[in-house]
C-alpha cells in the first residue's frame, strides 16, 4: 500500500480519527481514577509491556496522546531534566542511545506523575519465580523494588547478620550465605529489566 504523504506537522487527531477499539458494551472502565466511562480506546500499559493495555475513555486517551506534544521542540537536556526533575520513583538512568521507544515511554511515565500529582500506578507485578519471591522473602523487601532500596536493605541485613557479628554462630552463618545469595538473584533481576 502506498504511504500517504505526510506534511511536517500531523494534523490534530478529531474525533473520527478515534475509533474505538472495543464495542461500548463490552469495554471496561475507564483506566482514570474515578472516571466512570467505558474505556473505548486501548493504550500501552508501559514500555515493558506494549502488548497488554490499559482502556481509556475519549477525554482520556486524548488527553493520553496529547501530553506529548508539551515535548515538542524541547531539547534533549531539558527533556532529561524534566524526567529527572518530575519522576518521584525510580527509573534507569536517561540513556542518550536508549531506543526511541523507551525514551518515549519514560516521558510519559513522567508527564503522567508531573501532570497527575501523583505516582503512575504500579505495574502491575510480573509473574514473579519462585526464586525470585524466596529471594525476596530473604531479603525482607517488597517488589518492586529499586536498586537502592535493595543495596540499603542489603547492608542493614550484612551488619546483622554477618558472621563475624555473630562469632561464628552457625544459624547466622546459615543466613548470611542466603542474604547474599538473595542479594545476588535481585542484583541480577533488576539488571535484566
Ligand atoms: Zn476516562
Amino acid at each position: 500500500m502506498p504511504r500517504k504523504k505526510t506534511s511536517k506537522k500531523p494534523p490534530k487527531k478529531t474525533r473520527t480519527e478515534y475509533v474505538p477499539h472495543i464495542a461500548t458494551g463490552k469495554a471496561p472502565p475507564c483506566h482514570v481514577d474515578g472516571c466512570r466511562e467505558p474505556g473505548e480506546y486501548k493504550a500501552p500499559k508501559s514500555r515493558d509491556e506494549l502488548h497488554e493495555y490499559h482502556w481509556f475513555c475519549l477525554g482520556h486517551i486524548r488527553e493520553h496522546n496529547q501530553q506529548w506534544d508539551y515535548f515538542a521542540g524541547l531539547e534533549p537536556d531539558d527533556i532529561e531534566y524534566f524526567v529527572k526533575d518530575a519522576v518521584t520513583g525510580h527509573r534507569p538512568t536517561w540513556n542518550r542511545e536508549s531506543q526511541v521507544r523507551d525514551q518515549y515511554f519514560k516521558l510519559h511515565d513522567a508527564l503522567y506523575e508531573f501532570l497527575t500529582d501523583s505516582k503512575r500506578p504500579a505495574k502491575p507485578t510480573p509473574p514473579l519465580t519462585a526464586k525470585l519471591r524466596k529471594a525476596l522473602a530473604t531479603m525482607d523487601i517488597e517488589y518492586p523494588y529499586t536498586v537502592k532500596g535493595l543495596k540499603v536493605q542489603y547492608r542493614a541485613m550484612v551488619k546483622k547478620h554477618h558472621p563475624d557479628v555473630n562469632k561464628g554462630d552457625k544459624k547466622s552463618e546459615e543466613l548470611f550465605k542466603q542474604i547474599t545469595a538473595a542479594y545476588h538473584t535481585l542484583s541480577e533481576h533488576i539488571k535484566s529489566l
